[in-house]
């Protein structure tokens, strides 16, 4: 059994087993009959440090841990894969319109650089508010913290 969210869809988590010699097996289709306990484990690589007993309770509590540890904060920087899909296929059609009727691209970028704008603007401030650093602002936006801090220090305070 696996755990796994639309939103991240390059991990997949799974109990791994922790075999006697106190490694865990590299994956669950390793799973043997001789393991002593269960621990979170992701298709990343990531592992978790904290082990569970061999038992179907264990083995759930690893899901918990997977989801606590591992997914929820990589799900809280990662945007909903709906909407990257949409913005993919917004972009697709813009580069289309634009070869086809520029001057009808350049309306419609205007408006969504318009709306794009402000709406970076309220999330940088937004994120702050949670305790965002500037690193962590610049990782999302693909830019360095010196980037995002210059970039945005005027419209929010520090
Ligand atoms: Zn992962």
């Amino acid at each position: 059994m696996t755990f796994t969210s639309p939103d991240i869809p390059d991990h997949e988590g799974f109990a791994a087993p922790v075999l006697p010699t106190g490694e865990s097996a590299p994956s669950a289709a390793a799973f043997t009959k001789t393991f002593v306990g269960h621990q979170a484990a992701c298709s990343c690589g990531w592992t978790d440090r904290r082990r569970f007993p061999a038992t179907p309770e264990g083995a759930k509590e690893t899901e918990y841990r997977w989801w606590s540890r591992h997914a929820a904060p990589l799900i809280a920087a990662a945007p909903p894969g709906e909407l990257v899909a949409r913005s993919n296929l917004l972009c697709e059609r813009i580069t289309g319109l634009a070869a086809e009727r520029p001057l009808a691209a350049l309306a419609l970028l205007s408006q969504v650089e318009s709306w794009q704008r402000t709406l970076l603007d309220q999330a940088v401030a937004r994120a702050r508010e949670n305790g965002a650093s500037w690193a962590q602002i610049g990782e999302a936006m693909g830019i360095s913290k010196q980037s995002a801090h210059e970039r945005f220090r005027a419209q929010v305070s520090s």
